[in-house]
């Protein structure tokens, strides 16, 4: 992803607070476990265009400046404002390498109307040959005011034929990555637009209608504007040839959408009826449980229950924040499911939350007669051959595990739901195959219509969950083709977690306060910091504040029960059986103290545990953050949150942390990620059809969100073909992961 240009401006922020310490670049207290970079494996090698995400010559085309650089006039030195950039053409009349340890290169230039002073601290050593005494120049840089006059320091700069001309147009100044030059992105975008057709699809009623430009007076403007341009309009994006490129991208994604929304209608998957006698599953499992629903959950219940009658596949999102109860909703379904005859599949994206829901749909419905299979990725053979068998031969009814679910091998003998936990975490491919499990016809399918009958593939039932919760513009915008559930409140009885931050200077302190919440018989999470793409250093890191924790531990105990057997380690690289064996000792309090990797991130469900410690949250996204926290405050006991970090730090983090201490709400929560970060980082990289949005803002452009929805609609039934050729441009070879 380029970088977005535009960010909303994130306002300093003072964290105040007797017991909170905000930055002043503090040393950390300790030391810190010597880190060596690992040799990395030598990625694949790729074309500096690719990796920037461009590919086809109208990926390069909509590749846009962030700003400009006006070339286009001279500068008379004399006349140089500080600050203003400026071109300047003059001879250099010295050149000199100054600087004792610092070398330093001096050039003094001059035109009719003075001299100016360049200098470089960065330097080639032919640079002072290069820039001789004599050579004429064309200089761009800011100038400042220096001791003797104008300097420039590093400007950019080249020797100049007396008589070159002037470019005519803005200099543009794209979007970059470490080690993609400016100079390599102009070529590359130049050649690529002279290659382009760039016919225009869209209707011209249209385009008046929305007073909108063509699209290559739009492409020329936008990569080569001419001085006259307004600069301004240009940079905050209202220029109308910026409305085109905005209203060209969401007509795109709409399309896609609507398209997706239609093929679905065509499709057909099995209906479920409701059943609600007294022998139904779903009713036992409703007598069972420890609690009743909450409306919101109710409501959600019903929503789903009227989508599964249908004899259309189910799409929908089941959201809700952490903690709020989506597990006994799913259940309700999977019962539902059952109750007509048919599998369903859940599948969560990691061992632990998907032991954690085998464990707890176990616990509810084994007792009912239900058999539960259990698949994933480390498992012996003989248990897998079993539960695939069961889960082919249908004996299985319910099928819970990872990634494991989907892979080939698996086949079902009539899935009807399929649930995925945590959906964001997997790829539209995941979800994809996913949904084919529902028309094969395994031994045993006694379901008439399937593809082995010559009749017309049933899809699965689709109920996705996620605790990330969509902001509504961006639920419309990236899943029009998607229906929402939402349990907007948690349960009763949850008492809201106390955050606080903690500047790392005062880990003594975090220290101190876990080991008096351990001593008091509480049970506490200390979350290690994430390393940047590196299992190994993240394991590393664990290791140490373990070996730490412990240490502070140590001697507080009742005699007999040493530190050693109070403090658990939970990471990536351990076994599953490790693992589980850790968690399960953690959940029934043998362990009063979890020292973890993210690997606890998603659904781990501990009520007792009544403190969080994450350590540099600076380095995590505010839903991680938000996430991580979830973990505690599920239990009647008041609980607490601290947040460490360590000076300095940047703008953005700040802001992160302040709004999750000052807000317990996911929905807000989310809304000031997507203000802070932009869509495509609040949904992640996996989330499609977003990698599409690049230019139009969903927070401000709602409008164009609104007309790009109606000129969908309207280019799909009267010009399909300019709609697809539209679509082509625009998404080419990431049509399917839209449609997902
Ligand atoms: P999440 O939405 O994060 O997956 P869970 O389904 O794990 O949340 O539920 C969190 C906790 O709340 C669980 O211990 C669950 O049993 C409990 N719970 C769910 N619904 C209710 C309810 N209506 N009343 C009380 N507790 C509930
Ligand atoms: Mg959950």
């Amino acid at each position: 992803m380029p970088p977005r240009p535009r960010r909303p401006a994130v306002a300093a922020v003072t964290l105040t607070g007797a017991s909170e310490v905000v930055p002043a670049a503090s040393p950390a207290s300790r030391s810190k476990p010597k880190r060596q970079p690992q040799p990395k494996p030598k990625p694949e090698p790729t074309s500096p265009g690719e990796r920037l995400g461009l590919r086809s010559d109208w990926d390069h085309a909509l590749h846009l400046p962030l700003h400009y650089i006006d070339e286009t006039r001279l500068t008379a030195v004399a006349a140089l404002r500080e600050g203003h950039a400026a071109v300047v053409q003059a001879r250099v009349v010295l050149a000199e390498v100054a600087g004792g340890v610092r070398k330093l290169l001096r050039v003094q230039v001059e035109d009719a109307s003075g001299q100016l002073e360049l200098r470089f601290f960065h330097f080639y050593a032919n640079w002072a040959r290069q820039y001789a005494v004599g050579k004429l120049l064309r200089i761009r840089g800011e100038p400042r005011a220096g001791l003797f006059g104008m300097e420039m320091v590093h400007p950019t700069c080249h020797v100049a034929r007396a008589d070159e001309p002037m470019p005519e147009r803005l200099t543009p100044v794209y979007p970059a990555a470490a080690g993609i030059s400016q100079a390599w992105l102009r070529k590359a975008i130049a050649s690529a637009r002279a290659r382009l057709d760039a016919h225009e699809w869209l209707p011209a009623a249209l385009l008046a209608q929305q007073q909108l430009p063509d699209i290559a007076s739009t492409l020329d403007v936008l990569h080569a504007p001419t001085p006259e341009v307004p600069l301004a309009t240009l940079q905050d994006r209202s220029h109308p040839a910026w409305q085109r490129v905005k209203f060209d991208e969401l007509l795109a994604q709409q399309l896609a959408q609507q398209q997706a929304r239609a093929r679905r209608a065509t499709q057909r998957a099995w209906p479920m009826a409701a059943q609600r006698g007294s022998q139904s599953l779903t009713r036992r499992l409703l007598q069972v449980l420890p609690f009743a629903l909450t409306p919101d959950q109710q409501a959600c219940v019903a929503e789903i229950a009227a989508d599964l009658e249908r004899e259309h596949p189910m799409h929908r999102l089941l959201q809700g924040d952490v903690g709020s109860g989506k597990t006994v909703v799913a259940a309700l379904a999977a019962t539902q499911a059952i109750d007509a005859g048919f599998q369903c599949a859940l599948m969560a994206p990691t061992d632990i939350l998907a032991s954690q829901h085998l464990r707890k749909l176990a616990d509810w419905l084994a007792p009912l007669g239900v058999q539960v299979a259990w698949l994933r990725g480390a498992q012996s053979r003989r248990e897998r051959d079993a539960a695939l068998a069961a889960a082919a031969s249908g004996a299985s009814q319910l099928v819970v595990g990872t990634h494991a679910v989907i892979q080939d091998k698996v086949r079902f003998a009539r899935l009807g739901l399929a649930i995925v936990d945590e959906q964001h975490r997997f790829g539209v491919a995941q979800r994809l195959s996913l949904r084919a499990k529902g028309g094969e016809g395994g031994e045993g399918t006694q379901a008439p219509g399937t593809a082995r009958t010559g009749q017309p593939v049933r899809e699965p039932h689709l109920l996705m969950m996620s605790a990330t919760p969509i902001p509504r513009t961006l639920a419309m915008a990236v899943f029009g083709d998607l229906d929402v559930s939402t349990i907007a409140h948690l349960p009763p009885g949850r008492s809201p977690v106390q955050t606080r931050v903690f500047s790392d200077a005062r880990r003594d302190a975090v220290i101190a306060r876990v080991r008096e919440l351990v001593a008091a018989g509480r049970q506490v999470y200390w979350v290690c910091p994430l390393v940047e793409d590196s299992e190994v250093l993240d394991l590393r890191n664990a290791e140490a504040t373990y070996a730490e924790l412990q240490a502070a531990l140590s001697g507080d105990g009742a005699p007999g029960e040493g530190a050693h057997s109070r403090v658990g380690l939970l990471h990536g690289r351990m076994p599953a059986a490790q693992k589980a064996q850790v968690m399960a000792d953690f959940a029934c309090a043998r362990l009063r103290l979890l020292v973890a990797t993210t690997v606890i991130e998603v659904g781990v469900d501990v009520p007792a545990a009544t403190l969080m410690v994450i350590e540099h949250a600076e380095r995590f996204g505010l839903s991680q953050l938000h996430q991580l926290r979830g973990r505690v405050g599920r239990g009647a006991e008041a609980s607490e949150c601290l947040l460490l970090f360590s000076a300095p730090l940047s703008e953005l983090a700040r802001a992160r942390l302040q709004a999750l201490r000052d807000s317990g709400d996911g929905f807000v929560l989310a809304q000031r990620d997507l203000e802070l970060r932009g869509p495509g980082e609040l949904l992640g990289q996996r989330q499609s059809g977003l990698q599409a949005l690049r230019h139009a803002d969903l927070q401000t452009d709602t409008d164009l969100l609104d007309a790009a929805r109606e000129a969908a609609i309207w280019l799909l039934r009267h010009d399909p073909s300019a709609a697809q050729q539209h679509l082509q441009r625009w998404l080419g070879g990431r049509l399917d992961w839209l449609a997902a």
